[in-house]
């Protein structure tokens, strides 16, 4: 079974499928894990989806504070 494949998140970068980890372009496998490798050139780059983030540990607690005053004088 081959190693997973990461894909490109920047042109300079990719991400590891394994443990989320971003390695840089001339990092041949995963700095973090090591169990995956980088995506072939021909790979197109797809940036991490911001709802794909936003949706994470959203939804827990109903009590959110969804309006806040948009004061941020601390001190
Ligand atoms: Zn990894």
């Amino acid at each position: 079974m081959p190693d997973p494949t990461g894909r490109w998140i920047t042109e300079s970068s990719w991400q590891c499928p394994v443990c989320g980890n971003v390695n840089s372009y001339d990092r041949e496998r995963c700095a973090n894990c090591d169990a995956s490798v980088r995506p072939s050139n021909e790979e197109p780059i797809r940036p991490v989806d911001p709802l794909d983030v936003v949706g994470r540990g959203k939804r827990r607690g109903d009590d959110d504070d969804a309006e806040k005053p948009s004061s941020s004088a601390t001190g």
